[in-house]
């Protein structure tokens, strides 16, 4: 049975509840989106949940921000398929949703209030866009990338044995 997980945003308007089968809160992604949206320090923890078991109270109070991506050169800039939805009351930064991967919801782990398993190791991730003051605390069985990992998070749980079914 998948783990059953209750979010919320700091004032309460929101609430949520979601179903994971890889609950541990194993990914830091360094990038300046979740640094700036939902990482006071240097960085956020992306969850996976299965989309259709979400269930939401509150949504007049949800607020959705599409990210604006730029290449590194400053170039060209496109607007992010994913949606991160946080409270227009307090905001606190609560999932994301990306159409383009309908059956999946990434919660941040900051917005969960059920216990989390404690993750044996760690990935850090999108290093290359930390800000200079950041000091990642890197455990000695920690894996670190400038971008992304090369496992999806199915992959990790089910690699270390923590995927439930
Ligand atoms: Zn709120």
């Amino acid at each position: 049975m998948a783990m059953e997980l209750q979010g919320s945003c700091r004032c309460g308007a929101v609430t949520f509840g979601c179903r994971s089968h890889t609950p541990y809160p194993y990914q830091l992604c360094y990038c300046s989106i979740c640094r700036k949206t939902a990482g006071g320090g240097g960085f956020a923890i992306n969850m996976m949940a299965d989309h259709q078991t979400l269930r939401v109270t509150g949504k007049k109070s949800l607020g959705v921000y599409r990210a604006s991506l730029c290449d590194d050169n400053g170039g060209r800039c496109e607007m992010s398929g994913g949606e991160r939805n946080f409270c227009t009351s307090c905001g606190s930064a609560l999932w994301l949703y990306d159409p383009r991967w309908p059956e999946l919801v990434h919660p941040f782990a900051s917005a969960i209030d059920t216990d989390l398993p404690v993750p044996p190791r760690r990935t850090h991730l999108m290093l290359r866009y930390k800000a200079n003051w950041v000091a990642p605390d890197v455990g000695p069985n920690d894996l670190q990338f400038d971008l992304y990992p090369e496992q999806s998070i199915e992959a990790w749980h089910r690699q270390h044995r923590l995927w439930i079914d």
